[in-house]
C-alpha cells in the first residue's frame, strides 16, 4: 500500500441513461446454443450427456467437482450435437456443449422447491451448492463457499451498486423483480446467521433507493444503505470499507461481512421458489456504437452476435467490443463468444485509436487505486522484470479495476502493464 493514500476511488460518468429505459427485451435462442464448460477455478468437467441426447431446460449437462462443485444445466430444449472449443468471454478457449435448439423450451426443473423459512441453514447451503449458484456480479465464485463456515457474520451486504459505466442490469432487476430478490436475501441472511442484511445502492439512484426502502420497511434486520457515486464502489473491499469502516486481508468475512450481488440473490430465490437453476440472464447491451442500447434477457449460451443483432447492430465499422463493462471487461476480437452466467454486459464503443506519451509522474494512478497500490511503480518493475520489487509493491493485490488507465493523463494503459507484471509473478510462483 502507498504510504500516502489518495481518495482510492473516482467519480466517472455512468452513461446509464443509454440503457436504463424501458422494458427488458426478451431474446429467444437461435438454432444452436453453446453452453460453456467454464468455472472460475477449473475447466475440468465431467460431461454427463452425449451426442444425440435429448435435453430439456434444466437438464444437468456437466459437473465440475475437483475443488469446488459447479453443476452446469441446459438453457434450452433440444439435442446435444457435440462439443466445440470456442473463445470464452474470459479470452480463453473453452469447451462448449453444443445444443440444437428445438424451440420448444420444454422445461424440467432439476430440483424441488425449498421453503427457506422451514429449511435448516445446512439444507439451504446444500441446496445452493446443487443449484450451481455462482457470484453473478462478475467474479463467478461459487456462492455456497461463503456460507459454509461457522464464522460470525455481522452484516450480509447485498451489492446493488453497479458502479461500472453503461451497465444497468442490476438496476433493472431491482425495478422489476425486487420481490423475488428479497426472498433470496432473507434466505441468505438465514444461511449467514447474520445480524443484519444491508442492500447497498448508489446515492444517485434515488428511485431505486426509495423502491427498496419501501419494500423492506417492515422487515426486521434488513435495511438499505446509499453509497457515493464513485468507482469502484461495487468492489467488495470498497463496500466493506464504506459500510463497515474496516479493512481486511483476504476475505470480507475477516471484517465480519459476506458480500453478494443482488442478481445472485434473485437467482437463488428463483431456484428456491421454482426449482430452476440459473439458465437465463439479463445482459446490458450498451455503448456509443450500438444502435439501440438496452437490457436484454436470453438463455445462457446465446452468441453475442445474436444479441447485437437484436439491438439493431453496430453503428460504426470499427468498433471495440467488450465482454463486460469498459473498466473491468475484456476487449474481445469478434462477437462469436456466448453469454455465460457471470456476463452482465456487452459494451460496444467506437474504436478511436489514440497516442500515449511518456509517464508524467503525476501520481494520479496511485491516488485513485482502490487497493492502495502504486500502479506506476508496479508497471515499471514489470518492464524491467524486477520480481522482488513487484512482490514488494503487492502487484498481485491489483483487481484490474481499470481506474489507473482511466485516470492517466499520458493515456498509458497502466492496468495492462500491471496485469503483465501480475502474470510474471504468477508464472514465477508455479
Ligand atoms: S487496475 Fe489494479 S493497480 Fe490499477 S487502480 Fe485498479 S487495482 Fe489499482
Ligand atoms: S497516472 Fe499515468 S502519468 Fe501519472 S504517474 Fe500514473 S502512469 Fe504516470
Amino acid at each position: 500500500m502507498s504510504l500516502l493514500l489518495g481518495p482510492m476511488h473516482h467519480h466517472i460518468p455512468g452513461h446509464k441513461d443509454l440503457s436504463e429505459h424501458g422494458e427488458i427485451l426478451e431474446v429467444k435462442a437461435g438454432k444452436q446454443v453453446f453452453i460453456p464448460l467454464y468455472a472460475s477455478h477449473s475447466t475440468k468437467f465431467d460431461i454427463l450427456v452425449k451426442e444425440g441426447d435429448h435435453v430439456c431446460v434444466g437438464t444437468l449437462l456437466a459437473k465440475c467437482s475437483d475443488r469446488m462443485v459447479i453443476p452446469i444445466y441446459s438453457s434450452v430444449s433440444g439435442t446435444v450435437t457435440g462439443i466445440s472449443k470456442i473463445m470464452h468471454m474470459t479470452l480463453k478457449p473453452v469447451d462448449h456443449i453444443v445444443i440444437e435448439n428445438d424451440g420448444k423450451m420444454e422445461t424440467k426443473p432439476p430440483f424441488h422447491p425449498l421453503d427457506y423459512q422451514k429449511a435448516s441453514r445446512e439444507e439451504l447451503i446444500a441446496f445452493m451448492k446443487d443449484a450451481g449458484m455462482i457470484g453473478l456480479g462478475g467474479a463467478g465464485f461459487p456462492t455456497y463457499m461463503k456460507y459454509q463456515g461457522n464464522q460470525e457474520v455481522k452484516k450480509l451486504i447485498i451489492n446493488a451498486v453497479e458502479c461500472e459505466p453503461y451497465i444497468t442490469d442490476d438496476l433493472k432487476l431491482v425495478e422489476q423483480h425486487f420481490d423475488l430478490a428479497l426472498t433470496g436475501i432473507l434466505a441468505m441472511k438465514k444461511m449467514a446467521q447474520a445480524q443484519e442484511a444491508v442492500i447497498a445502492i448508489k446515492k444517485s439512484h434515488s428511485s431505486h433507493l426509495q423502491l427498496v426502502e419501501t419494500a423492506v420497511a417492515n422487515i426486521n434486520g434488513v435495511s438499505v444503505v446509499s453509497v457515493p457515486d464513485v468507482y469502484p464502489m461495487g468492489w467488495e473491499r470498497v463496500l466493506v470499507r464504506q459500510i463497515m469502516k474496516k479493512e481486511y486481508n483476504r476475505l470480507p468475512i475477516e471484517a465480519g461481512a459476506i458480500v453478494n450481488n443482488v442478481t445472485t440473490a434473485y437467482a437463488f430465490a428463483n431456484a428456491l421458489v421454482n426449482g430452476m437453476p440459473f439458465v437465463k440472464r439479463t445482459v446490458t447491451i450498451s455503448g456509443n456504437a450500438i444502435k439501440n442500447p438496452q437490457n436484454v434477457s436470453c438463455p445462457l449460451g446465446v452468441p453475442a452476435s445474436e444479441l447485437i443483432e437484436a439491438c439493431g447492430g453496430y453503428t460504426y465499422d470499427d468498433v471495440k467490443l467488450i465482454a463486460g463493462g469498459p473498466m473491468m471487461g475484456k476487449t474481445i476480437v469478434n462477437d462469436k463468444f456466448v453469454v455465460d452466467r457471470h456476463m452482465n454486459a456487452i459494451t460496444v464503443l467506437a474504436n478511436r485509436p489514440y497516442d500515449s506519451v511518456a509517464c508524467l509522474r503525476c501520481g494520479q494512478c496511485c491516488d485513485v487505486c482502490p487497493a492502495g497500490l502504486q500502479p506506476v511503480r508496479i508497471a515499471q518493475a514489470g518492464k524491467i522484470k524486477d520480481k522482488a520489487m513487484m512482490e514488494k509493491l503487492h502487484a498481485l493485490d491489483c483487481v484490474e479495476c481499470g481506474l489507473c488507465t482511466y485516470i492517466c493523463p499520458s493515456r498509458l494503459d497502466v492496468t495492462e502493464n500491471v496485469r503483465k507484471a501480475k502474470r510474471q509473478l504468477t508464472l514465477a510462483k508455479k
